[in-house]
């Protein structure tokens, strides 16, 4: 070891004008940490700052050796937006994304300046920025396309070698893939997640997920039929035979936003909490 120590670099150019800084948060969710971006040089556009971690925004400020005009999220989750509320107050960035629903797990300091619908754009000098609503991960989830490079930056929705939780009700199965589908539709070049490395092949990345779920709805309806009139939790032994017990919680939420789906295309039916085959 130096009297400097390592040189760390604390980003990562991707393309120009396209930077990746990743948020101390390391954990099982969020794997290596949350990927926060910078776009521009001279004007200085952050999605995703994440959590509220000073070292973070810190180096989020350091870093952007320009003004910092605005800051957008693609959802209010906790490890997504928190921060988001902060750099503005400090920077005095407009706030770009959709108002945090109600209910757990949404972080309701996150309140913008500007509502991104579907379709709604960031023009500046620089760069343009569109948004693509994509429900199913968090109802007011929002990808971001980067106009010059086509890639989109998915948050929560497509991330990097595992697969999101769908958390009934704000989190919906149905639009989930509905989403998916429809971002794979948009044929964009890569897709710049909210956790992990940049997918250079979205249309396969996009195809595994759908299968996977579709593979899991397939369990789904097939416990169902062979075990009629159990609870979501007893159904759970019958469709993560493969997932570890201290992992049951979580794939009890997921079971159940395979079963509201199923309700949802009328091939489930629900009564006292007791789920059957329709
Ligand atoms: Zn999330």
């Amino acid at each position: 070891m130096t009297a400097f120590g390592p040189i760390m670099e604390p980003f990562t150019q991707l393309r120009p004008g396209i930077r990746r800084l990743v948020a101390p948060n390391p954990s099982m969710m969020t794997g290596p940490g949350t990927n926060t971006y910078l776009f521009g040089n001279e004007e200085v556009a952050v999605l995703d700052p994440g959590p509220v971690i000073e070292s973070h925004l810190e180096t989020i400020r350091e870093i952007a050796g320009a003004p910092i005009r605005w800051v957008l999220v693609t959802h209010t989750h906790p490890d997504h937006s928190p921060a988001a509320a902060d750099l503005a107050r400090a920077t005095g960035a407009e706030l770009l994304g959709m108002p945090a629903p109600e209910g757990q797990h949404q972080d309701m300091t996150f309140v913008p300046d500007r509502i991104m619908e579907d379709g709604d754009r960031l023009e500046t000098s620089e760069f343009v920025i569109e948004a693509i609503h994509t429900p199913g991960h968090a109802s007011n989830h929002v990808c971001y396309r980067h106009e010059a490079s086509d890639w989109l930056f998915t948050g929560d929705h497509v991330i990097d070698g595992s697969t999101v939780v769908i958390d009934p009700p704000d989190g919906n199965m149905k639009q989930y893939i509905e989403s998916l589908r429809r971002v794979r539709n948009l044929e964009c070049k890569a897709l710049a997640p909210g956790h992990g490395e940049i997918i250079h092949d979205p249309e396969r990345a996009i195809d595994w997920i759908v299968d996977h779920r579709l593979e899991r709805e397939a369990k789904v309806d097939a416990a169902l039929t062979a075990n009629p009139g159990l609870t979501t939790r007893e159904l759970v032994p019958y469709v993560y035979k493969d997932v570890d017990k201290k992992l049951y919680g979580w794939a009890e939420r997921s079971l159940l936003a395979h079963l509201i789906k199923l309700e949802e295309d009328a091939t489930a039916v629900r009564g006292d909490g007791l789920w059957f085959a329709n």
